[in-house]
């Protein structure tokens, strides 16, 4: 009989898939290989996520890709000073890409009508007021005509 301690091995948390609500226990991926840093645990969990939604979800590990060739044109050319207007537009589009993927908050125009009313706008001043906080959304947003023509928002 051993009376060395064994790994204790608990589902601490449990992953799920937002696309299809299939849950990814750390069991066995959490357990941690001698020596492993805990960046090392993390990427391999990260790579069994990365493999359900490869299988199971093809458009949106297509989305990934994609992702990852904007993420990588952006780092490359960002490491290089040129005026080539094929790699500044590369960059761009790029940049575009992932700007539209990442951006945290949306603001529709109700939502924008609803804040100004909240700030405590008349109803005439807010007709007056609200073009000028569009083109300041579109504008620090990249949405409307600041947005690029290649990029959805
Ligand atoms: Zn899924």
């Amino acid at each position: 009989m051993s009376t060395q301690p064994q790994p204790k091995v608990t589902v601490e948390s449990v992953t799920v898939c937002k696309l299809c609500q299939h849950g990814i226990a750390l069991t066995g991926l959490s357990i941690p290989i001698v020596g492993e840093e805990p960046a090392m645990r993390a990427a391999r969990y990260v790579t069994a996520l990365e493999d359900h939604i490869k299988r199971r979800h093809p458009r949106e590990s297509a989305a990934i890709t994609a992702m990852q060739t904007w993420m990588r044109d952006i780092l490359v050319i960002g490491s290089y000073r040129t005026e080539d207007p094929v790699l500044l537009a590369g960059y761009e589009l790029a940049r575009a890409h992932v700007h539209a993927a990442t951006r945290k908050n949306r603001l529709s125009d109700d939502n924008l009508v609803e804040g100004l009313a909240q700030a405590g706008f008349t109803s005439e001043e807010i007709d007056r007021i609200k073009p000028i906080a569009q083109y300041m959304r579109d504008f620090l947003s990249e949405q409307g005509s600041f947005a690029h023509p290649k990029v959805q928002n």
